[in-house]
């Protein structure tokens, strides 16, 4: 509540994994105040991305303490998922920083999962659905084998779990427990379905795969109820999709009050649970959106990001260049950890409007291969896609995008939906919004991307032409695959 106007406000903190974001909203969800601060990861060897959790609560304390001078009625924090830590119960002091979803360190463990026990696991959750976790193929990016490969490397921490002085928890979980001085170690049911170690059907942390990977079940935290950017773009219905387009891309279907069992790679997440209703999204991701973007930038071959659409327009193609956005391994429905990134098609007439033409294309094709994953998938007709995060102010990639579906693309005016959608819940639980209606109608006005047909009668339209650029390029992405091996 602000004193001298008497008016209240939500205050919402965003996580992101290159920054920290505090906005603070008025009832028409405008923002009224905002503070920024960049996030930088420690990277201590090749695969390993950290971050260090004090630097990281002093960003959040900065963040809060910029955007509001006024007053705050509520927090809640939307975070970039997967993140891990084990702080000791006793000091409140980490072991280790926290290990990024980017991290590549439990690659192996992960491959060696899914080619020998996940059809074991698969044929369980078939049997008796409630007995297994819900994700079945696992990527680095879930917690789960980061958990498994920080046990089996830190001997303080299995020398704590013995003494039971250690727990374990995400980045809101550090957060809280920080907040509360340490009395409070609990995450939320959404944070909890993103860590791969959560059973969707019982709604508890899954003693059964804790058991298959020899996890401890005393070091997981409580849950409290919550959700994300899905609800800041009001998908509220089943059917609804929302693409996050940041340093990776996230998209989510939501599936209603199931959670879907996926055996391509999608991550059945719990969306938010209000009351007793639970709201489940199916959820594909590729990890390098922004980061393909940000590596082209400091190669030189543009200065500012705002640049590469006019730059990709430029040339009529990518002249054979395909580009494999792979830095952190190829997630659904490839799911091989061991990919490498790469260029191919290179020949002396290339020129650096073509490589970005190549890599803004290469985002849009990993958009349409998640798509038809999610379509194949789940069966759901999709009712609506919204578009959100720093790269979808990229109009060359969303314009591509929309062509490739032949769908229309919703794209809001202040694409930081994760933000908003942690203000929407916690406004609605502390009364300051009333209705999941109301909230739909404060909607800012977007931009519309639809699919466009041929340019002229008799001509191919850009999802036909596109025909056997994709086909060079998944060429590219079989070629790239297992390159770590
Ligand atoms: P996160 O929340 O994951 O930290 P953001 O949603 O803030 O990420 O998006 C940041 C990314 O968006 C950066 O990698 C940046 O390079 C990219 N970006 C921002 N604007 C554009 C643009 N116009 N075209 C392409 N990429 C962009």
């Amino acid at each position: 509540r602000n004193g001298f106007m008497n008016e209240r406000f939500m205050l919402s903190v965003d996580v992101g994994t290159t920054s920290i974001r505090c906005h603070v909203y008025d009832k028409q969800a405008n923002i009224r105040g905002s503070c920024t601060s960049r996030l930088v990861p420690i990277y201590p060897e090749l695969g390993h991305v950290e971050m260090d959790p004090e630097a990281l609560w002093q960003g959040f304390t900065t963040v809060v303490k910029g955007a509001v001078q006024a007053s705050h009625a509520c927090l809640n924090v939307a975070l970039t998922h997967t993140l891990i830590i084990l702080p000791g119960r006793k000091t409140g002091t980490p072991f280790h920083n926290f290990i990024s979803w980017q991290d590549q360190r439990a690659a192996d463990l992960v491959k060696s999962w899914n080619t020998s026990l996940m059809k074991m696991v698969y044929f369980l959750t078939r049997q008796k659905r409630s007995l297994a976790a819900s994700v079945i193929v696992f990527s680095p990016q879930h917690v789960t084998f980061r958990l498994v490969w920080a046990l089996a490397h830190y001997k303080q921490v299995r020398q704590a779990i013995k003494e039971d002085t250690c727990c374990f928890g995400t980045i809101d979980t550090w957060l809280l427990f920080k907040l509360t001085k340490g009395s409070v170690h609990a995450t939320d049911y959404s944070n909890a379905s993103s860590t791969g170690i959560f059973d969707s059907y019982q709604m508890c942390w899954s003693g059964f795969l804790c058991s298959l990977v020899s996890l401890p079940l005393s070091i997981f935290p409580e849950m409290a109820d919550q959700q994300a950017a899905m609800f800041g773009e009001c998908c509220f219905d089943v059917g609804d999709v929302k693409i996050t387009m940041g340093t990776g891309t996230f998209m989510d279907i939501n599936t209603g009050s199931k959670p879907h069992t996926s055996v391509t790679g999608l991550y059945p997440l719990v969306g938010w649970r209000m009351g007793s209703d639970v709201v489940y999204l199916a959820e594909g991701n590729a990890a390098d959106t922004g980061t393909a973007i940000k590596w082209a930038q400091e190669l030189g071959l543009f200065s500012d990001v705002r640049e590469t659409s006019v730059m990709a327009h430029s040339v009529s193609d990518s002249d054979g260049v395909c580009f494999v956005p792979s830095f952190s391994g190829l997630q659904a429905p490839l799911n091989d950890p061991k990919a490498c990134a790469s260029l191919m098609g290179l020949k002396p007439s290339t020129t650096k409007s073509h490589l970005v033409r190549a890599i803004l294309e290469s985002v849009a094709f990993r958009n349409k291969q998640l798509y038809e994953t999610m379509l194949r998938e789940t069966r759901i007709p999709i009712t609506k896609i919204r578009v959100d995060g720093g790269v979808s102010s990229n109009d060359f990639i969303m314009q591509l995008t929309a062509d490739l579906f032949g769908r229309k693309l919703v794209r809001p005016q202040h694409h930081e939906r994760s933000c908003l959608g942690a203000a929407f819940v916690a406004g609605l639980e502390a009364g300051f919004w009333s209705t999941q209606e109301e909230l739909k109608k404060l909607q800012s006005s977007d931009r519309v991307f639809l699919p466009r047909g041929p340019a002229k009668e008799g001509a191919l339209s850009p999802d036909q032409e596109y025909f056997s650029v994709l086909q060079s390029w998944e060429r590219a992405l079989r070629r790239s695959m297992n390159w770590y091996e």
